[in-house]
Order: C-alpha cells, then structure tokens, then sequence
C-alpha cells in the first residue's frame, strides 16, 4: 500500500509539473525499457523543517513516497511502469519505474545519480534524447530526492 495523503506528508509543490520520458537498459533483464520522472518548473515551492520556500531552477524529483491522488491518476493513465512498490530494507513506499518486460523495479538511484543515468546526462546532447512533456495540473508530493541543474532542453511540448 501507498501511504495516505495528506497535506501535511507533502514537501514540494507547484502549479504545474513535467514528465520526462528516457529509455535505458532493466538493470534486471537488460531489455529497453522506458522511463519516466517527474520534474517541475522554477518557481516550485519546497518545505523544509516547516517553511516553504520558492526554487529558481527546475528540478527532477526522485526518492518519491507521496503523490497526490490525482498525479497518481496521470501517470496510471501515461505512464503505467511508474508505480509505487514497496522498498526492500526499509518500511516505506516509493515511486519508481519498472521494466516493460520482465517487471523488476529500477532503482532510482541508477536513473538520477550515476553520471549518465538515463536522468542524470552528462551534455545537452545526452540529454536532447529525453522528451519532456509538461502538464498544467496542481502538483504535490513528498520527494527525498531533487536533481538541479541536469541540462533538460527545458523547450518542452505542452500536453493537450
Ligand atoms: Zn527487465
């Protein structure tokens, strides 16, 4: 099971939010697979210890325990390897994706945090094979992990 939300589990929001879309190789059977983060715009608020505070860059979340019902919903309907599971080690539910073929989970540790992780390119070349599609709907959630200054080609499409 997911955890509940409530307001008070969220820790970043924003008026709007993106999905970025990269394939890479299951890091169980090795067949492509696609993939998929969340990323959102500058201006996104973050609370920390109880204030919120606005962001001046765009970020890619990770590390997500919480996503409001309705983002859930999105991505259910685009994006269905995007779930959440529960981690092995510790008692807790994160999002993740997983492979189209053989199901196993992908870390997203080796997406977001590996230098030329299939979120983390090293050069706006590596990076101009992610598709970036924004989506005007309220977003919230409560992430662990915040990627700044990955060289997205922030020229995204609009969805819709
Ligand atoms: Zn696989």
């Amino acid at each position: 099971m997911t955890e509940r939300f409530t307001e008070q589990a969220v820790n970043v929001r924003c008026g709007s939010f993106f999905l970025a879309f990269a394939s890479g190789s299951c890091t169980s059977c090795g067949g492509q697979t696609d993939l998929v983060a969340i990323g959102l715009p500058a201006g996104h608020e973050r609370c920390e210890e109880g204030v919120w505070w606005s962001a001046d860059e765009p970020v890619l979340l990770f590390d997500i325990e919480v996503l409001a019902p309705g983002i859930g919903a999105v991505l259910f309907d685009g994006c269905p390897q995007f779930r959440a599971v529960r981690s092995a080690g510790d008692n807790r539910s994160v999002w993740c994706n997983h492979c189209q073929s053989c199901g196993a989970p992908q870390a997203d540790y080796w997406l977001h945090c590996e230098p030329g992780g299939a979120f983390l390119p090293l050069s706006p070349e590596m990076a101009s094979s992610i598709d970036l599609i924004a989506v005007d709907l309220a977003f919230a959630a409560r992430a662990c992990g915040f990627s700044e200054g990955v060289p997205l080609p922030y020229a995204m499409r609009r969805s819709g």
